[in-house]
């Protein structure tokens, strides 16, 4: 088995990637502009025992989203479990739409994941196994954070693919499932007011705490195992009991 991971240099797609290489998976990890970062990932899972390469690519864009698998399977070998973590949020409601920032966020959010796919599938159906989880937020299901107006369809189109590229490629034996974060601490939220924002996040759950990139890679490492054999098309919510339907 060979993993792909996107967006993975940081946050949530790093933890995923630290955690599938613990699980002795070989795994590409996808990044967009911190070659940096990404190889301090590929070290980091070196120095485990594990093994990683890092490849650049945007994968809004489907040219580099090919390049991208072909150099993947030149590295390591065709992909056997995608991860279409890559994502980004532009703050805005219905008094301030910013068509440029909601393009942005359909490309990366949606595109992406369209593109990365569609590259995988092929060999996928060849091989008769293949194991993709989505990466969308639980703003897909209604919450009332603010400033999240554009972003939450983004990603609700996210889970409506999930379920429709899930009966597509289910009887080539691919499993597509996605699992939608709460509150989790990385870059992508972390603004000026953490200590506050922390507090405030914590008591939402009802588990009392923010969530960590580890709590999201814990979800995926289960739906991208055999374990998971039997769950296709299903939307695994991981926000320690945060959802506004239970906290308020
Ligand atoms: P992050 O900003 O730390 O990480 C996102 C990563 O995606 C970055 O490394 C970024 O460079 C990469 N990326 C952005 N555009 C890209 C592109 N076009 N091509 C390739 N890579 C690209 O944020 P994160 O919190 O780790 O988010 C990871 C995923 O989790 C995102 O899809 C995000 O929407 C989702 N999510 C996060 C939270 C949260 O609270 N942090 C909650 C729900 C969902």
């Amino acid at each position: 088995m060979i993993a792909l991971v996107t967006g993975a240099s940081r946050g949530i797609g790093r933890a995923i990637a630290l955690r599938l290489a613990c699980d002795g998976i070989p795994v590409v990890i996808n990044y967009l502009n911190n070659q940096k970062a990404a190889e301090s990932a590929v070290e980091e899972i070196g120095n485990a025992g594990g093994r990683a390469c890092a490849i650049q690519a945007d994968t809004g864009d489907p040219d580099q989203v090919n390049q991208l698998f072909q150099q993947a399977e030149n590295r390591f070998g065709p992909i056997d479990i995608l991860v279409n973590n890559a994502g980004i949020l532009h703050r805005g409601n219905i008094d301030s739409y910013d068509p440029v920032a909601m393009s942005a966020m359909l490309k990366t959010n949606l595109d992406s994941v369209i593109h990365c796919t569609r590259a995988a599938a092929p060999n996928m159906r060849k091989n008769r196994d293949g194991r993709i989880v989505n990466i969308s937020s639980i703003a897909a299901h209604g919450t009332a954070a603010a400033g999240t107006t554009w972003y939450a369809p983004t990603k609700a189109a996210v889970e409506s693919l999930t379920r429709r590229f899930a009966l597509e490629l289910g009887p080539a034996g691919i499993r597509v499932n996605a699992v939608a974060p709460g509150f989790i601490l990385t870059d992508m939220v972390d603004p000026a007011n953490r200590e506050e924002v922390v507090k405030t996040m914590a008591a939402k759950a009802v588990l009392g705490r923010c969530g960590t990139p580890e709590d999201i890679a814990g979800a995926v490492a289960f739906l991208v195992s055999d374990q998971a054999r039997f769950i296709t098309g299903q939307i695994l919510t991981v926000d320690g009991g945060r959802t506004d339907f239970l906290s308020h």
